[in-house]
């Protein structure tokens, strides 16, 4: 039985073409004054926020920061511009159980999953939750009906693999409808694949629901995953987020202001 690990990695972050806006600066006679040191996805959310109000330079931009700014863009409820930046996330060793509950947030995400109708899961790997790892009998209960899943599991597949009077197209077809069947006996430990694409509004409603949510590691744990990821990208859009080590040693990501759901 193969008992696979959490990855998430990131494949794309958020870009700002700053000589093409610069352009449009020139275009409009307006002189900008940028925060040093900003990143990319906090410039285009900046200036996401700035073009609704043309606020650009001297006498129209006040002296806040960039992290100031979008700051009080977010306290006011201006967070529509945090929409135009995005990150594509893999993730792996990833539960089928915990992209149920990932799939559930509708707005401002996007994902592609591994195919359980359509790939042959008899060599699927599992994810081992932590609550049941470090109790050596939890542990065996679970092995055993993991191991008795995927029996059963290809049992059924094995059947029409042998069949040598179903051939061809038919073959093909047969297979398919199996394997749709078939993956109703499979746990929701199930280990998938899936691409995750995000804007930073959403992230942060993801974060808030939760990544502070008790009796859940392996949310805890990917929210964290996605936390590093997008706080080191855009410290800004995520500054009102920290992280709490548990007594346990596991973390939580919860909203600075203590509105952390759980
Ligand atoms: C602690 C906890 C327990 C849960 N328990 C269960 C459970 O037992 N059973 C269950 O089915 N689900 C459960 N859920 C899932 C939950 O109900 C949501 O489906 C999930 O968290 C996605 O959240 P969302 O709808 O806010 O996100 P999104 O779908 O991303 O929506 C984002 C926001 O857009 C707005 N929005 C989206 N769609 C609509 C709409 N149709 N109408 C109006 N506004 C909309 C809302 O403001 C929403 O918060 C649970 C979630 C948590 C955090």
């Amino acid at each position: 039985m193969h008992i696979s690990e959490l990855k998430v990695r990131c494949l794309s972050k958020p870009s700002f073409n700053l000589s093409e806006f610069l352009n449009f600066l020139a275009d409009e006679n307006l002189d900008w004054h940028r925060t040093l040191n900003s990143t990319p996805a906090e410039e285009l959310v900046e200036v996401a926020g700035r073009i609704c109000y043309m606020s650009f330079g001297e006498g129209k931009q006040s002296p806040r920061r960039n992290n100031e700014y979008i700051d009080n863009l977010i306290r006011q409820g201006h967070e529509s511009v945090l929409e135009h930046v995005n990150w594509s996330f893999l993730m792996s060793g990833v539960s089928r159980a915990f992209t149920h509950q990932l799939v559930r947030h509708r707005i401002g995400f996007s994902y592609s999953q591994l195919s359980q109708q359509y790939h042959d899961e008899s060599n699927a790997s599992f994810v081992l939750p932590v609550e049941i790892r470090n109790n050596p009998d939890l542990c065996e209960v679970w092995k055993r009906n993991i191991h008795n899943s995927v029996a059963m599991y290809k049992e059924i597949m094995g059947r029409v693999y042998a069949d040598d009077s179903i051939n061809g197209h038919s073959k093909k077809e047969i297979l398919r409808s199996l394997r749709s069947a078939s993956r109703s006996i499979l746990p929701n430990a199930t280990e998938t694949k899936i691409i995750v694409t995000a804007n930073a509004r959403a992230i942060r409603h993801f974060l808030i629901m939760r990544g502070g949510i008790d009796g859940d590691h392996e949310m805890r744990s990917i929210s964290y995953e996605i936390y590093k990821i997008v706080s080191l990208d855009a410290p800004a859009l995520f500054q009102d987020f920290k992280v709490v080590e548990l007594t346990d040693g596991s973390v939580k990501v919860i909203r600075n202001n203590g509105k952390e759901k759980s």
